[in-house]
């Protein structure tokens, strides 16, 4: 057996890698320095660019862009109405933004459990805490697969629900052969560099919906509008006549970001194929693997996956996840946590949310950690990584 690093032997490679990280070429830096030395450096064409091309691709009616996957899902609770004293239910295994976006609104965050082997939200439990206070929901498509969108769509539908799916994680995902962002009411991107395709920080919010549309463009600048239609002081004065018709925030994306986005977008398909490949050889490595668990897939969801999380069968090893999670650090091969239950943290817990709430989160998260994917891992750092996870686990495979 191999001397594990932390215990004094050599680490399977020299140089650390990480669980995600952004892939940036000159084709990438030429469409933002072009952006850049051109007239418009945002309110320019290059938003408008980036909102038709995920029109294009998503197949949804409306995108409207902006500066972080955070402000899209503020936009989209502002646009879905939700308003305090109302309720929004949410998976606790996700970023703290799919919950806070609530906290925004005046309204509160309730935590739906997840199923134990797929990890997305259960539909069981989100209907198990629908009240007269429920406004919305917000189903995040952990580590890129694409909720039980029909289950989630027939419980809104019944109970008069704004479905708004949380795709940080899922761009270029699939559920049923139509592409996540065309799916729910609403649909919420992230650019942060970790995701699949970056523009630094940014997002977006895609929609078929004309009226969530206008309140989302109102939400994003300032509640402002230019469209004498939407005015409500009538007659004007002139042409430079605007006005202020809600509270909305300034949540624009710069055009250099845009582009950045845009070009990222033209090797979405790239980026997906290569994730998927690295996915199907750590399967095929896991698989013969009893003491590494893999999240499991529901066959309506093509994922493009964001993250690669393994959990460990606790009953088969010797070693804590904390043990685990050191000795592959030491390896060279960094593993991360998503997520810690987003109700555990103090501010929550100061909100009134107490440990327990989703025994099933609870369970999961006890035993998970993401290891690397990116598209620009070599296969040698895929094989570095499942010689990493070999390693460990022969070292502390019980008897
Ligand atoms: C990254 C992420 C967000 C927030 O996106 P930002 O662009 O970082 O604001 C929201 N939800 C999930 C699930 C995320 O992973």
């Amino acid at each position: 057996m191999e001397k594990l690093a932390i215990e004094g032997g050599y680490p399977v490679r020299s140089g650390k890698i990480y669980y995600g990280r952004q892939w940036i070429t000159e084709e990438d830096i030429d469409a933002v320095r072009s952006v850049l030395e051109s007239d418009f450096i945002t309110c320019g064409p290059k938003v408008e660019e980036l909102e038709r091309g995920l029109c294009e691709y998503t197949g949804a009616k409306h995108a409207v862009v902006v500066n972080s996957g955070t402000s899209a899902l503020h936009c989209a609770c502002i646009a879905a109405g939700v308003g305090p004293g109302d309720e929004v239910i949410t998976t606790p295994i996700t970023f703290a933004a799919s919950a806070n976006c609530a906290f925004y609104c005046g309204a509160r965050p309730v935590f739906a459990d997840i199923d134990p082997e797929t990890y997305t939200i259960d539909p069981e439990s989100i209907e198990a805490h629908i009240t007269e206070r429920t406004k919305a929901v917000v189903a995040v498509d952990y580590t890129g697969q694409a909720v039980k969108v029909r289950e989630i769509r027939e419980i809104c539908d019944r109970h008069g629900l704004v479905f708004i799916e949380d795709a940080a994680h899922s761009i270029g995902t699939s559920y049923d052969g139509k592409k996540v962002g065309s799916l729910a009411d609403m649909t919420c991107f992230s650019f942060h560099p970790v995701k699949t395709v970056t523009g630094g920080e940014g997002g977006a919010v895609t929609t078929n919906n004309d009226d969530l549309y206008k309140k989302l463009v109102l939400a994003h600048t300032h509640g402002i509008t230019h469209d004498e239609a939407l005015m409500e002081d009538a007659p004007h004065e002139g042409r430079w006549v605007y006005e202020q018709i809600s509270l909305g925030y300034n949540y624009r994306m710069t055009d250099f970001q845009a582009a950045l986005i845009t070009s990222q977008m033209k090797r979405l398909s790239f980026f997906s194929e290569r994730r998927k490949e690295i996915v199907n050889r750590y399967n095929e490595a896991f698989a013969g693997l009893p003491e590494i668990i893999v999240q499991k897939e529901i066959p309506e969801s093509d994922t493009t996956r964001h993250l690669y999380v393994i959990r460990l069968n606790k009953e088969l090893l010797k070693c804590s996840r904390a043990q685990f999670f050191e000795a592959m650090t030491a390896e060279n091969v960094v593993p991360q946590v998503h997520y810690v239950p987003v109700y555990w943290f103090p501010y929550y817990r100061s909100k009134g949310y107490e440990k327990g709430l989703c025994p099933v989160a609870e369970e999961i998260y006890s035993g998970i950690m993401s290891i690397p994917l990116y598209p620009k891992m070599e296969d040698t750092d895929v094989d570095d990584t499942i010689h990493a996870i070999r390693k460990v686990v022969e070292n502390y495979r019980k008897a």
